[in-house]
Parts: structure tokens; sequence; C-alpha cells
């Protein structure tokens, strides 16, 4: 491949591609280093303009994308690399960064945000602070909030009771991220007995 890098600076831009569905996720630009090294582990790394240095796609996220195939376009000034993405591309949490937010259901979309916040802990996150306590902590918690949503049943305020749902539904959630999985493992299980039956 004989890419031109000297049209922009040394950048090049790159479309990257869902191999599997076709989906446009993300673009970014390489320079001649960036393209090298994703070229030698496969692994998609930018040149970041932002960050003014390489970036390895998913280094703190862990959101990496797997390389399938890298095209050239016709005057050898672009590319059009297909990947396998390991998790959502966009930082804000959806799978394309061209995905509008609101095709994503709420809780899928609270899910991102609970990855997020895991993945990139920040002070004053309530979540990543819950998580750093360890798993035993967040499930004693979904623990506190069920018996929390069992007193308020037996009780006649429709608030309470339904605010001690949504404090369940938000741990159960977290939960379910600390042990690796997501709302799609559940959905599988529960599918699944339909079909037996
Ligand atoms: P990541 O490379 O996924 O570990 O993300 C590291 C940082 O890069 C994020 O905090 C964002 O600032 C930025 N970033 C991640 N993904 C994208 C993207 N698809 N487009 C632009 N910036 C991104
Ligand atoms: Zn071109
Ligand atoms: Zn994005
Ligand atoms: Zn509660």
């Amino acid at each position: 491949m004989n890419l031109d890098f000297s049209k922009n600076n040394g950048l090049i831009p790159v479309i990257i591609q869902n191999s599997e569905t076709q989906q446009v996720l993300m673009l970014g630009y390489m320079n001649e280093e960036a393209f090298q090294k994703t070229q030698k582990e496969n692994i998609v790394t930018f040149f970041s303009r932002s960050k003014n240095r390489l970036w390895t796609k998913g280094e703190t996220s862990g959101n990496f994308l797997k390389v399938v195939s890298i095209k050239e376009d016709c005057d050898n000034d672009s590319l059009l690399i297909q990947v396998i993405p390991n998790g959502p591309t966009c930082h804000s949490g959806t799978t394309s960064c061209f995905a509008n937010e609101a095709s994503l259901s709420f809780l899928k979309q609270l899910e991102n945000v609970i990855e997020e916040r895991i993945s990139n802990p920040k002070t004053d996150s309530y979540v990543a602070s819950l998580c750093q306590k360890g798993i035993n902590k967040v499930a004693q918690k979904v623990g506190e909030e069920a018996v929390e949503l069992v007193i308020e049943a037996k009780d006649n305020n429709s608030e309470l009771f339904l605010n001690e749902a949504a404090d369940l539904l938000f741990h159960y959630l977290v939960l379910l991220k600390v042990k690796g999985f997501g709302l799609v493992n559940v959905e599988t299980i529960l599918k699944d007995r339909i079909k037996d039956k």
C-alpha cells in the first residue's frame, strides 16, 4: 500500500466500518506511524489531533477496534478499515459516532453510562465509588433496595414505591455490569424460556 500522507499535515482520514453489519462506526485520522502500528498489531491506532499523539482506540475504555481489512481509495489518500468492534465505538456510549442516541432504548443508554463511569472513574461519580468497593458491596446494595421495595409494596404510597423500584432497577444494572454482563444476557435467557414453552 503506497499511501499519500502529503496532503493534510501528514494525516489521512480513515473511515471505520463494522465488517459484519456494514455500519459506519467513526472517522479518525492516521499519520504514517499510526498506520504502521495498526497494520502490525491489527488493532486500530489513530493519530489524535486533540491529544496530539498516537491514540489506540479503546486504550482506556477497552473498546478496541480489531482490524478485518484495510482498503485505500482511488488516489491513495484515505482509508476504509473494516473492523470487529469490542463494545460501543463512540465515547458517548453509542455503537457508532453517527448513531442517534434516541434510537437506543433508555435502559441501554443507562447501561452505557454505567459502563463509562466504571471504565473512566471520576471522583464525583456515585457508580464509580460504589463499584470501587467491590462486587459484594454492589450485590448487598441490590439486596437492600429489594428489601426497601418490598416494604413499600406493603404500603400505599405510590411515589415511594416507584422510587424504590427505580433504585432497585438501577443497582441491578450496576451489578450486572460489574459482573461483566448486561441486560442483553438476561434477555437471552428470558427469550429462551419463551421458546421452550
Ligand atoms: P477510548 O479510546 O475508547 O479508550 O477513549 C479514550 C478517549 O478518547 C475518550 O475519553 C474520548 O475523549 C476519546 N474518544 C473515544 N472514542 C472516541 C470517538 N469515537 N470519537 C472521538 N473521540 C473518542
Ligand atoms: Zn482520495
Ligand atoms: Zn463519537
Ligand atoms: Zn432505595
